[in-house]
């Protein structure tokens, strides 16, 4: 199979970077818990609530971000049986494009630039889609793992996996 896999909140987690960056400059509770359904600028003050749209276009932003549990040796085994491309829409923002390259070179060393995806919308031909936004799934006529995070707790209408262990289980 082909299998596309989303970066951002699959395999990087920038919703932690949002919360830390928005502590130091705002003092935003680091422990801070987004309530299902709801993005981080729902939990911030109004006044500072679109200041994620400059930390998200700032050189950096992407190149230092946590890794989501399990993510490296989940595609390492999806690898050994599938055909792994990473699908990110990122050339919405410009300042992303180097620091995914870079920090997929760190993390996901053994994947190949033939198989990194950076494009606008994901207009894709694999077999399964992982993706924490269901936009992406829209035309998309593959199977459809949609990954828990936060904000798409509400949503019902799709397989999802909470986890990598629960892609593997699913996948292997
Ligand atoms: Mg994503």
């Amino acid at each position: 199979m082909r299998i596309a896999i989303d970066m951002d909140e699959v395999l990087a987690d920038p919703l932690h970077k949002f919360i830390q960056l928005y502590n130091r400059d705002y003092g935003v509770p680091l422990d801070l818990i987004l309530d299902p359904g709801n993005e981080i600028y729902h939990h911030v003050p109004e006044h500072i609530n679109n200041k994620w749209f400059e930390y998200i276009n700032e050189k950096g932003f992407f190149r230092d971000l946590p890794l989501i549990e399990g993510s490296v040796e989940a595609v390492k085994k999806l690898q050994e049986n599938h055909e792994v491309y990473i699908v990110s829409a990122a050339t919405e923002f410009r300042n992303s494009l180097e620091d995914k390259w870079d920090w997929l070179a760190e993390h996901f060393p053994f994947i190949s630039w033939r198989n990194i995806m950076f494009c606008g919308d994901k207009i894709v031909n694999t077999d399964v889609m992982i993706d924490d936004r269901a936009k992406n799934f829209v035309g998309f006529n593959g199977r459809k793992l949609l990954f828990t995070s936060p904000h798409n707790l509400l949503l019902t209408d799709y397989e999802r996996v909470d986890n990598w262990q629960q892609v593997l289980d699913k996948l292997l």
